[in-house]
């Protein structure tokens, strides 16, 4: 299959068989290619003009391998809602990385592949709606700019998947700098087996932060630029109001990109406490816990590392907290900054803070949508502009106002960093909703038209108002675990 370019290296593969499992895609019946995404195929430099579709869905399906791949299953850990489970690739196997033109190096992995040896009580398999989200809402968030896995297809596999109902089966092809999470860490680390856990931090450190490989401390110095990372996704989540839905240390990655988009959705009327997933009782991964989450999670992290960053184990220990301690305060001022640009503000004043609690105080009382606020601070036409019309909020935007004056810029500059930082589009949910379930019925026209909405969430488009209104029904939107 070299007629499409596939540039295979395999060095998770070349790992000892501590850290995976050497196994193949199970093949399926009748696979048929449903999405193929060009653009992310022409940045891998992957060529696919001279394979005919169905070559395509036999590839992306897994029934022809591309030369040079060497498929494995991960080995991984996690603590998912709290409690610590030894889990794995159970129904997705990494065909290798690929690496580009430019030598950036990409994790091709099949998500709904088939059993492994981590499935446990699993089919192994995925249904068709669940991977078409994954694949919708990864690629909104990359053009939202934030950093995440990708999609580059999906086929339906032929075959039934059984959940609560019969389902068609679908597999998708996920793009990522790496997969390796917080969970694979925590998986070595349960071994105790210290080279293991070498090999792990110098492969990690190689792939994703050379910058520190001839370091000191090379462990602590990779927990902190971990924190930095995380700390900047988590920023960006709240700042489009991105719920991941599942934030198990299992679906972190190391390399600070979005990972495994299961009960995800984006918040519409702004309410800290907002939860969709219908598994999280206790509203652990709530929107405003994100943040509290990813320390957590970021702990857990650590926690692997103690036996390498000193011998000592309590100095060890005292260095990883005050590290991760370090979590809150960088969180507040990137988080403030962020604030800030969300509402053109350039340099700080005391007063800041007061200014943007007391903007989100009124939108949680008012239920004002949180995308849209910003948009008529932009001057976007809105529909619902009689809610701005309220006493508070007129106050609040004098206070605004008078604060945009003590700006040493020019006004044009203030609304240029509101329309980088504020999208108008993003993926609404009961349209994600329309789109999927036309697409399930064989019509990709709702889906690939608001995926080109997605691809340009900051621009104002002609004639797409109605990808920017939350719905008008009061049905309360749940969304359930990528099944
Ligand atoms: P996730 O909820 O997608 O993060 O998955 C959590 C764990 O459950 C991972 O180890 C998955 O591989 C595994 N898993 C999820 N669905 C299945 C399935 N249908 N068959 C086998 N394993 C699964
Ligand atoms: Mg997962």
């Amino acid at each position: 299959m070299n007629k499409i370019n596939w540039n295979f290296d395999n060095t998770y593969f070349d790992l000892s068989n501590s850290f995976k499992e050497n196994i193949n895609p199970v093949p399926v019946k009748n696979p048929e290619l449903v999405l193929l995404n060009k653009s992310l195929a022409s940045e891998l430099d992957l060529d696919f003009s001279k394979v005919t579709n169905k070559e395509l869905s036999e590839i992306f399906s897994g029934n022809i391998l591309p030369e040079g791949s060497n498929s494995i299953a991960q080995a991984y850990a996690g603590h998912q809602f709290g409690h610590f489970t030894m889990l794995g690739d159970g129904r997705a196997v990494l065909l290798g990385e690929h690496i580009t033109k430019l030598n950036k190096k990409y994790d091709i992995q099949f998500k709904g592949s088939g059993k492994t040896t981590f499935s446990r009580n699993g089919d192994g398999r995925a249904a068709l709606g669940p991977m078409l989200r994954e694949y919708i809402i990864s690629e909104a968030m990359s053009f939202l700019d934030i950093p995440t896995t990708r999609s580059l297809a999906v086929v339906k596999t032929g075959e039934d998947v059984f959940r609560e109902k019969t389902l068609q089966g679908a597999i998708l092809t996920r793009v990522a700098s790496s997969h390796i999470r917080v969970g694979t860490f925590q998986y070595i680390a349960a071994r105790q087996k210290e080279n293991e856990l070498k090999t792990l931090l110098d492969y990690t450190i190689d792939r994703h932060y050379p910058e520190i490989k001839d370091s000191n401390n090379k462990p602590l110095d990779l927990i902190n630029l971990l924190i930095e990372r995380q700390c900047n996704l988590v920023v960006n989540w709240m700042r489009v109001g991105f719920i991941h839905g599942v934030m198990n240390t299992d679906n972190m990655a190391i390399s600070g990109e979005t990972l495994d988009y299961g009960p995800c959705a984006f918040m519409d009327t702004y309410d800290p406490k907002t939860v969709f997933s219908s598994i999280d009782q206790t509203g652990r991964y709530a929107y405003c816990n994100q943040p509290a989450i990813t320390k957590w999670n970021l702990a857990r992290f650590a926690e692997c590392l103690i036996p390498l960053i000193n011998k000592d184990q309590e100095k060890a220990i005292k260095i990883a907290t005050e590290s991760i301690n370090s979590f809150e305060k960088k969180y507040e001022e990137k988080w403030m900054n962020m604030m800030r640009d969300k509402l053109g503000l350039f340099g700080l004043d005391d007063k800041d803070k007061f200014l943007i609690l007391d903007l989100l105080t009124w939108m949680h009382e008012k239920k004002a949508d949180y995308t849209n606020t910003f948009c008529y601070l932009m001057n976007i036409d809105q529909k619902k502009v009689e809610l701005y019309n309220d006493k508070d909020f007129i106050n609040w935007k004098k206070r605004w106002e008078d604060r945009l004056l003590k700006n040493n810029s020019a006004s044009e500059k203030s609304m240029e960093l509101m329309r980088t930082n504020n999208p108008l589009f993003i993926p609404r949910n009961h349209k994600v909703e329309e789109a999927l379930e036309a697409a399930e019925q064989n019509d990709l026209k709702p889906f690939n038209k608001m995926l080109e909405v997605l691809e340009k969430p900051y621009d104002k488009q002609e004639r797409k108002e109605d990808y920017q209104y939350p719905s008008t029904s009061d049905k309360k939107y749940q969304t359930f675990c990528g099944t």
